[in-house]
């Protein structure tokens, strides 16, 4: 039987809370069990968000609560040239195409429009530079315009045809190639976002279950295009309910005092923080 290997990824955008405790619990949990692989990966794409000293605050805290794991930690922005070049693999194929709205252009076009289309965040980009010309694009490029790159969502559900991915619990589901419209392949700073390097870096680590809270299970069809369009083999998904609080409302990196740090400070010990975790509801 092929070995199990499960990964934790934070966005070290802030400490490790409760929620998310929970979460790296479950992906070591899952490995553990049947002598499998637990990968910890850095997700710093966003590099004006995170921070070098929340990522060395996550670590510890993991390592307090005795979730070790196997081999080094990758930090995506240590690899950005892996993702530039699966960029380049799919401009080669004409997949995705220079963007150069603002957020103030995309509100003003969808405003404007009959019918605006909606996905899990929103509206969806109204594709306003997919038709841009190549004199246009050069133009604005020469010109010093800022950029980000999406993907053709369209073209690129054409050239992967159909794919499903597998949840635990859900059971095979359908791939909605078109859930996020032209989404954000690589964002203005960096030569990757968090789709593209998701994608890229679980094939690269062998990642063979995906766990993951299910406010990400619309990402999820995203990955599956990429996964389809670039060859890889899909992982499988284990999309948990998120931890919420006695109000219903889920964790977040702004509840100061049920991060990991401060129940720490305050002389709790991890068997206390996985008592505490055990006693909050983990709703859908
Ligand atoms: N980095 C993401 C987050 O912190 C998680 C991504 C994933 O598990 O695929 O929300």
């Amino acid at each position: 039987m092929m070995s199990i290997v499960t990964r934790f990824a934070p966005s070290p955008t802030g400490e490790l809370h409760l929620g998310s405790a929970y979460s790296a619990r479950i992906a070591w949990q899952q490995a553990r069990e049947v002598g499998g692989t637990f990968l910890v990966r850095i997700e710093d794409t966003d590099i004006r968000r995170c921070r070098r000293e929340y990522e060395t605050a996550i670590l510890e805290d993991l390592r307090w609560l005795g979730l070790d794991w196997d081999g080094e930690v990758r930090r995506q922005s240590d690899h950005f040239a892996d993702y530039g070049k699966v960029l380049d693999q799919l401009d080669a194929r004409g997949l995705i195409y220079p963007c150069f709205c603002t957020r103030a252009d995309i509100a003003r076009e969808i405003a404007a429009a009959a019918s605006a289309p909606h996905g899990p965040d929103g509206p969806l980009y109204p594709g306003t530079c997919r038709s841009l010309s190549i004199e246009e694009r050069r133009h604005r490029i020469a010109a010093g315009h800022e950029l980000c790159m999406r993907l053709d969502a369209v073209r690129a559900a054409e050239q992967a045809g159909p794919y499903s991915f597998v949840d635990e619990t859900r059971g095979r589901i359908e791939g909605q190639p078109l859930l996020m419209g032209d989404f954000v392949i690589a964002r203005k700073d960096t030569p990757t976002s968090y789709h593209l390097a998701v994608t890229v870096d679980d094939h690269l680590q062998g990642v063979t279950l995906v766990t993951r809270g299910e406010d990400l299970l619309p990402s999820t069809h995203v990955h599956g295009l990429l996964q389809k369009l670039l060859g890889y083999a899909a992982p499988q998904y284990a999309h948990h309910r998120l931890l919420t609080d006695s109000d219903g409302r889920r964790f977040a990196k702004r509840d100061k005092d049920l991060t990991i740090r401060a129940l720490r400070d305050a002389g709790k010990t991890p068997d206390d923080v996985f008592a505490l975790i055990a006693a909050f509801p983990a709703k859908a």
